[in-house]
């Protein structure tokens, strides 16, 4: 046989090198995109969208200043060629926004994407199947409380536990697992919720992850008194219900994990405030008015919306993304104090958590 044949061409074992992956100037990568796609809710959560700040006059953005679906899905595409692996959808409320499933349908196409949402599930029994078939993997579900006074108390506009374990059901039976549950803890309001809801989800098999009430935004009257640590809350459920450490998923990941010693289950706890893990945070915020933030906590975000509608290309928008990453220097939660508290800060509600 002539050794042509057999032999590859150069051009048969030449394999496209991978994309060199952006690097901040903490050589942080950018792996995780959260996208807001509304700056509106139906909730008012005391510690997220007060009301007296966020009351019926407030001014939220005008529906031709949130990005269309076209502009969120190029601008996805775009993150995910600098190495973006995982996109949540969030808000506000991102089932306020009218056809979200559309949207997911469309983030599906996108090759080798993890697509998840976090949502208070108050509009979740409806739309979990359409959400599912559009390409949703699986949702995270904040709740605060499973007591009706505690959880409507937080929530400010009356809303029931019934409706949002529904919604939960709803999402369970799609097979949008598995099931992650979010508990803001804010002393005074719902510490005596912690044990309950770490009996309830160990029964049902969901991994609750409590979350240390943070100083976003500058509306919640945010103080450090009010949090609540994670070794309070890991303590008073080890108390009861005994817990052991255990190793990260993988690199980066926010949520210190604890086992139940009987092999019931796990929990996690977000520590931002007692134990920041800004060194590995790979995570950018877009806002729901095109808005890149490079940090939860930034006082700006840069307008990529303008760009989009100036008529940049793709190539364009790369490069000022790849820019943007590769100057990053945030590392807020490793920095705070009380110089920070007071510094203006962009509102959670608007680039999501
Ligand atoms: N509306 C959706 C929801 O509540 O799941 C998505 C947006 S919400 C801003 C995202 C997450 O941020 C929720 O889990 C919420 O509990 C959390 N969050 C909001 N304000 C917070 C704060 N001040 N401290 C800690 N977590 C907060
Ligand atoms: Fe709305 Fe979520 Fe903020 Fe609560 S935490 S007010 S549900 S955006
Ligand atoms: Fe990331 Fe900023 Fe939070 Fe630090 S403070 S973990 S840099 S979002």
């Amino acid at each position: 046989m002539p050794a042509t044949e057999s032999a590859a061409l150069p051009w048969e074992t030449f394999t496209m090198p991978e994309p060199i992956p952006l690097r901040d100037t903490h050589h942080r990568p950018l792996r995780d995109l959260r996208i807001s796609v509304t700056d509106r809710c139906n909730f008012r959560c005391v510690y997220c969208m007060p009301k007296e700040k966020f009351g019926f006059d407030h001014p939220f953005l005008p529906h031709n200043q949130v990005l269309t679906f076209e502009e969120i899905t190029r601008l996805a595409r775009i993150f995910v060629s600098h190495g973006v692996q995982k996109i949540r959808l969030t808000g506000g409320e991102p089932l306020v926004r009218r056809d979200l499933p559309v949207l997911v349908g469309m983030l599906s196409q996108i090759p080798n994407l993890d697509l998840t949402m976090t949502t208070n599930a108050s509009l979740l029994a409806r739309s979990a199947r359409a959400l599912k078939d559009a390409g949703l993997k699986r949702v995270s579900i904040s709740l605060d409380s499973l007591d009706d006074a505690v959880f409507k108390a937080m929530n400010d506009v009356d809303f029931p536990v019934a409706k949002v374990l529904e919604g939960m059901e709803a999402a369970q039976k799609v097979g949008l697992e598995p099931i992650k549950v979010n508990m803001v803890v804010k002393r005074g309001l719902n510490e005596s919720s912690i044990l309950p809801m770490a009996r309830f989800f160990r029964e049902k098999g969901y991994i609750l992850r409590f979350i240390e009430y943070m100083d976003v935004g500058s509306t919640n009257g945010w103080r450090m008194d009010d949090v609540v640590s994670a070794r309070e809350i890991v303590n008073i459920i080890n108390a009861e219900l005994p817990l052991e450490p255990l190793d990260p998923n993988y690199k980066g990941e926010v949520a210190e994990r604890w086992r139940y010693k009987d092999g019931s289950g796990e929990i996690g706890v977000i520590a931002s405030v007692t134990q920041p893990f800004c060194r590995d945070c790979n995570r950018a915020r877009l806002s729901a008015e095109g808005k890149l933030y490079t940090c939860l906590f930034a006082i700006k975000g840069y307008d990529l919306k303008s760009m989009l509608r100036a008529g940049a290309s793709d190539e364009e928008i790369s490069q000022t993304i790849a820019h943007l990453w590769s100057r990053r220097s945030d590392r807020y939660s490793e920095l705070r104090s009380e110089n920070t508290i007071n510094l203006p800060k962009v509102e959670m509600s608007h680039i999501g958590g």
